[in-house]
């Protein structure tokens, strides 16, 4: 049977805002010497805004944004969604769509007024000018029309208030600390050098988040991955512990072992303090 001492951390990890699905997981938890974050959602609070719109040619930005909204429109994403509701709190129409598709990590395509609209990062728009990329700790949404780069979005997403404590009080623990992230690399380092997080990858697809878990514990590291999107579900799985956002998706919250109810992430401190101390109760 589980040890009494371990249904007790269980129990106070709960009472703070973190479920433990496990004992097992609690053990896992005690060993980890490396805490990997994804960015939007976890890190940001992932509902972004859109603080600035660009297009290629001085044209007005009324129309790219009517284009990309109407693409957006079925999006689920936090980037779409953004962008659908910045056009229409600008009073703008969002229209119909045909043929929407996502590309998770990189953005949609759809034909929106017999227009191809591609709206996403440059593995979807590949001849977005390097000039107009995101800027400090915005994202840049490149809009390409028929094939052509036609504008960017610009989306700034807030910080969650926890992340600066909870980077600090993991390096004074002596844990690694990195980020992982489908974002663009200036907009990851941007938002890693105002936390301090030791290390950064950008600009990875699904499954190159799970290449770069599968890389560090070859390495040798000891993981826990902390995420809330579809994009991070694989990489929450093969992690020693997967620890997920409670505001973050279904399949993120599955494919964890600790789910942080409150998503406050000096939750994720809490529970390896009290891990660690459980660890050395039982041993
Ligand atoms: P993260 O790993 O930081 O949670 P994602 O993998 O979800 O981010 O997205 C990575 C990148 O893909 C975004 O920064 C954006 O450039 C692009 N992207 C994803 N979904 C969309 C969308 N619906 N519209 C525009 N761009 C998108
Ligand atoms: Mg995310």
């Amino acid at each position: 049977g589980t040890p009494l001492a371990v249904l007790a951390a269980i129990a106070r990890i709960a009472r703070s805002g973190a479920f433990v699905k496990d004992g097992a997981h609690l053990e896992a938890l005690s060993t980890v010497d490396t805490v990997i974050f994804d960015k939007t959602g976890t890190l940001t609070t992932g509902t972004p805004a859109v603080v600035d719109v660009r297009t290629a040619d001085g044209a007005d930005p009324d129309g790219l944004l009517v284009l990309a909204a109407a693409a957006e429109s079925y999006s689920e994403h936090p980037l779409g969604q953004a962008i659908v509701t910045h056009a229409r709190t600008q009073g703008l129409p969002v229209g119909p769509c045909g043929e929407f598709a996502y590309l998770p990590g990189r953005g949609v395509t759809a034909k929106v007024a017999g227009k191809a609209v591609a709206a996403g990062n440059r593995t979807l728009v590949t001849d977005a000018p390097e000039a107009v990329d995101g800027q400090g700790t915005a994202t840049a949404v490149h809009v390409g029309i028929d094939g052509d780069y036609a504008g960017t979005i610009l989306l700034a997403d807030t910080i969650r208030e926890s992340a600066q404590a909870a980077v600090a009080e993991l390096h004074r623990r002596g844990l690694r600390t990195m980020m992982i992230t489908g974002d663009q690399e200036a907009t990851a380092n941007a938002v890693a050098a105002e936390l301090g997080i030791d290390d950064v990858w950008a600009g990875l697809l699904p499954d190159e988040k799970l290449a770069a878990i599968d890389a560090e514990r070859a390495a040798g590291c000891r993981l826990a991955m902390v995420g809330d999107g579809v994009n991070d579900a694989p990489a929450l799985a093969r992690s020693q512990v997967g620890i997920a956002m409670g505001s973050g998706t279904d399949i993120a919250r599955e494919s964890s072992d600790v789910v942080l109810i409150s998503s406050d992430l000096d939750d994720i401190v809490h529970t390896v303090r009290v891990a660690r101390r459980a660890r050395r109760i039982v041993m």
